[in-house]
């Protein structure tokens, strides 16, 4: 007779998981309040709880590979945002591995790209424009004169980010 692994509620294999976790997986920052994404959705502990039936450790070893501990900004972005202009992830996690930013700027960094995603979809800018159009002209063009150049300031970060890329 093989003895096969115990049986365990997935939830108790995600709690175990979840305390198991001490930092953010994008950022690196010591969680304090942690999401748990499963397939790039965020999984609450009302969801966990309902999540009772019995697997095995093989099982657990390979949907811990679909399971990422994100701190509560990289969750945000991973999860809720949806930027057509730029890749925000990428810039994010660019900004914390390439630079010496301090987490807090970086944070500033990103809010204020991802508010210009959502001005330049407001207002319908096509993405071939870009090809075309300097950062200077878009802003000039699309952007109210309030704050204009602190997103001068991060789209010259997020250019930096595209040279990186392309280097
Ligand atoms: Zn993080």
């Amino acid at each position: 007779m093989a003895i096969h692994g115990k049986m365990r509620p997935l939830s108790r294999y995600l709690k175990d998981y979840k305390h198991a976790q001490s930092h953010c997986s994008h950022c690196g920052k010591v969680l304090d309040r942690m999401a748990l994404v499963f397939r790039g959705q965020i999984i609450n502990k009302e969801a966990i709880a309902r999540m009772d039936q019995l697997i095995d450790e093989p099982v657990w070893l390979k949907l811990q590979t679909e399971l990422t501990a994100l701190c509560r900004f990289c969750s945000d972005i991973y999860c809720n945002t949806h930027p057509t202009y730029f890749d925000i992830m990428a810039f994010k996690q660019y900004l914390f591995q390439q630079t010496e930013m301090n987490p807090s700027t970086i944070r500033e960094y990103v809010v204020r790209l991802r508010r210009l995603d959502d001005i330049l979809t407001a207002n319908n800018f096509c993405a071939s424009e870009r090809e075309v159009a300097s950062w200077h002209d878009l802003l000039r063009d699309a952007l109210p004169d309030t704050g204009t150049n602190n997103y001068r300031i991060a789209l010259r970060k997020y250019d930096q980010f595209l040279d990186w890329k392309a280097a």
